[in-house]
């Protein structure tokens, strides 16, 4: 305190002292106010920075750690407290917290760390005046993610290029190379690491020179090439082939930067495969023989030329018997076979002519160059006598026929088209004829099979509509002296045809695969018809060849049967030895299968076959039906009363029994009764009649029309 003095001297130098010290006081209070806000300041600026702020003096002790420091380490805050020194703690010093020691070695150097909690931080350190230093720490996590998000993109980029099935190349606008990948060095055949980043455009066709693929150029042509490709300026694709021989397709493309990037694709296998469908499309994949497009482009060119030269023939060849082979041996077997004819029928033309395969089983052959028929019929007598012979295949040796239709142009055609279908008519024609032999077309060989075509038409037709009846034939049973069943015979009436053979259609049916279907709706018909029949009375149903190749028929049976509620061994089936023909273990075994669902099995037109005797063994036949032939010659002195007689006491010692068919007489029923025949069917009895009139057929034979339902 400045004493008050009075008015004096030393009043006046009291006073001013006084205000001297206010001021000083004031100004002084202003200083100190002034510091504390900085240092407020700082001390906030420090307390909310995101970064983690530790000051570490002279002697290693924390001096200073801001929020975000404590925040990023746990423990921190007791090593303030305490006052223990880093340098000792990330020494190691003895019974430190784990967490301490990790904290204060992170805070020791330098450098990026991890934190326990998985965050990402950066270090960096300061050394302060007085000998000590400030660490910095950043949550660099954010980068980090984003750094191991940018390796993945790069490997999975690299992975992608190593994979690519095309090589590439891709260079900066100063021709340098920037990215290869692996493809690129197989396509070109060069070692690892020999085309690398960095390189320029020359030196990576350098390396190509010396892995030796292009014969003929050297390394003026390589710089040439190179600065073409960059003249060349837009996208550009061209193929180049090796020395090696195959095929590389470049595509190139200039990039945004004024570079360029280009793929290289091994296209040789491609090109194979194009090669193989353009010979595909104009061959027959099994054979290896042009097909019809190509045959017909062969036909055309020759009828541009026939007038100028000699005239040529066409050929329509159809191997007989091929589908019981295929259908009864299977496919593999059919393969061969085909290759096998194929084989020979080249053999027997010229170089001049062409052989091709039509279809299945089918083939033809241009033969060019020829001044009569006879040069034709001498080709066609040498392909029947070759294609005839027997065939030794892998598992088994097959004989085939072959029949041919041959057509003469121009004589007999101007088109492709007509010579064939010409040449079709005369085949079809020789078949109906003679199997195994050829004819040539004759004009009025067309309306037959125009006729034969309205035939198939109308069949078909009347399958689908069920233009059908089925008759019932009595069999008459000798020892009973009574109706014991009656055959299924169907019947076809047409509205313009009238009433068609079976004879007739059969066949048709069975070779347009109708029988089939056919064959079912009789079954299913007549076993009907057999459940209305006083109990005992047997149906016959005759059962094709060709039945017995469809997989249907045990099915077919059997859900006639089942539909019906008709005992099974009221049902017999007759079939004829062609079943037989083909015998493989499958017929046999479908006929066992039939007799397995009780119905009965009988040999009909037993006689009138090649081996009809041999037969009889491969499977055991319920009955054998006496074909009517031997029936009708019965009462001729020309010894067939010794066969009729020969078959009649087979059957009895065979325990089968045996029905003779087509009695007409009644001395043909007198000498089989005398015979010991067990049945009879013929019109003696009855002409196969319609349904409605059976009730007056067994009343009259059997006397029981009261038992019929
Ligand atoms: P098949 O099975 O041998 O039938 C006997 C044929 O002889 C029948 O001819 C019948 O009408 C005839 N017939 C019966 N008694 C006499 C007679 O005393 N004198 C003469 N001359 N003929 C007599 P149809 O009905 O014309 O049948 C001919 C052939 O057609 C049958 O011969 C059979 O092989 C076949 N067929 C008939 N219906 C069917 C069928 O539903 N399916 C199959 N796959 N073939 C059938
Ligand atoms: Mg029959
Ligand atoms: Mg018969």
């Amino acid at each position: 305190a400045v004493p008050t003095g009075g008015r004096d001297e030393l009043g006046a130098l009291l006073r001013a002292m006084a205000t001297m010290r206010d001021n000083i006081q004031a100004m002084m209070e202003r200083e100190v106010s002034q510091r504390r806000s900085a240092e407020t300041l700082l001390a906030d600026a420090l307390q909310s920075s995101r970064e983690g702020v530790v000051v570490v003096d002279a002697h290693g002790r924390i001096a200073l750690a801001n929020a975000q420091a404590l925040q990023f380490f746990i423990g921190l805050r007791s090593a303030v407290e305490i006052g223990s020194s880093v340098t000792a703690l990330a020494n190691g010093q003895a019974d430190a917290p784990a967490a301490l020691v990790d904290c204060a070695r992170t805070l020791s150097r330098d450098g990026e760390v991890q934190l326990a909690d998985g965050r990402w931080l950066r270090v960096s350190r300061s050394a302060t005046q007085e000998g000590g230093f400030v660490a910095v720490c950043s949550d660099i996590s954010v980068l980090k993610e984003q750094e191991a998000g940018l390796t993945q993109t790069n490997l999975r980029l690299d992975a992608a290029l190593d994979n690519m099935s095309q090589g590439l190349c891709l260079y900066d606008a100063d021709h340098r190379l920037m990215v290869v990948n692996r493809r690129y060095g197989e396509i070109y055949n060069l070692p690892p690491g020999s085309v690398v980043p960095g390189m320029s455009v020359v030196s990576v066709l350098e390396r190509s020179l010396g892995a030796g693929h292009h014969p003929g150029s050297g390394r003026v042509d390589l710089v040439r090439e190179a600065e073409a490709i960059f003249a060349a300026g837009p996208d550009r694709t061209y193929f180049q082939e090796l020395a090696n021989g195959r095929v590389v397709a470049i595509e190139q493309r200039t990039t945004a930067d004024g570079g360029f990037v280009a793929t290289f694709d091994d296209v040789t296998d491609r090109r194979k495969a194009e090669a193989r469908i353009a010979f595909l499309a104009h061959h027959d994949a099994l054979t290896g023989l042009p097909n019809r497009i190509l045959f017909s482009e062969q036909v055309d060119a020759a009828i541009a030329q026939a007038g100028r030269s000699s005239g040529f023939a066409v050929f329509c060849l159809d191997l007989d018997d091929f589908r019981p082979v295929n259908d009864t041996l299977g496919h593999v077997v059919g393969d061969e076979l085909l290759k096998a004819a194929a084989n020979r029928i080249e053999a027997c033309i010229r170089e001049i002519d062409t052989c091709a395969r039509l279809g299945s089983d089918e083939f033809a052959i241009l033969q060019r160059g020829i001044d009569t028929a006879e040069d034709a019929a001498v080709l066609a007598r040498r392909l029947v006598e070759v294609l005839g012979a027997p065939y030794v295949l892998s598992s088994h040796t097959v004989t085939l026929g072959v029949t041919l239709g041959i057509t003469l142009a121009p004589h007999d055609g101007t088109s492709c088209e007509k010579l064939l279908k010409n040449a079709d008519v005369a085949l079809a024609r020789s078949k109906v004829d003679a199997r195994g032999s050829f004819r040539f077309f004759e004009p009025e060989m067309d309306a037959r099979l125009q006729a034969r075509r309205l035939f198939e038409v109308d069949l078909r037709e009347a399958v689908a509509n069920e233009d059908f009846e089925v008759h019932y034939q009595p069999i008459y049973c000798l020892n009973a002296e009574r109706i014991c069943g009656f055959e299924a015979l169907l019947r076809w009436n047409h509205p313009v045809r009238g009433r068609v053979s079976p004879v007739e259609f059969i066949p048709v049916a069975e070779e347009l695969g109708l029988i089939v279907p056919l064959g079912e709706w009789v079954l299913r018909r007549a076993c009907e018809e057999a459940t209305r029949w006083p109990d005992g009375l047997k149906v016959a149903v005759n059962v094709s060849a060709v039945q017995f190749t469809s997989a249907s028929l045990v099915t077919a049976v059997r859900d006639a049967l089942q539909a019906t509620n008709l005992a099974g061994h009221r049902l017999e089936l007759e079939i004829t030895e062609s079943v037989l023909v083909a015998n493989t273990g499958a017929t046999t075994a479908i006929l066992h299968n039939l007799k397995m669902l009780g119905a009965r099995v009988s040999m009909d037109d037993f006689g009138t076959g090649y081996s009809s005797l041999s037969y009889l063994r491969s499977f055991p036949f319920d009955k054998i039906k006496i074909d009517q032939s031997f029936v009708r010659d019965l009462c001729a002195e020309d010894g067939t009363e010794f066969i009729v007689r020969a078959v009649i006491g087979l059957g009895a010692s065979l325990r089968m029994t045996t029905t003779a068919e087509g009695v007409e007489t009644e001395a043909q029923l007198a000498k089989l009764r005398a015979e010991g025949c067990d049945e009879v069917q013929g019109y003696l009895f009855s002409r196969p009649v319609p349904a409605a009139e059976l009730p007056d057929l067994i009343a009259h034979w059997n006397g029981a029309k009261r038992a019929i339902a």
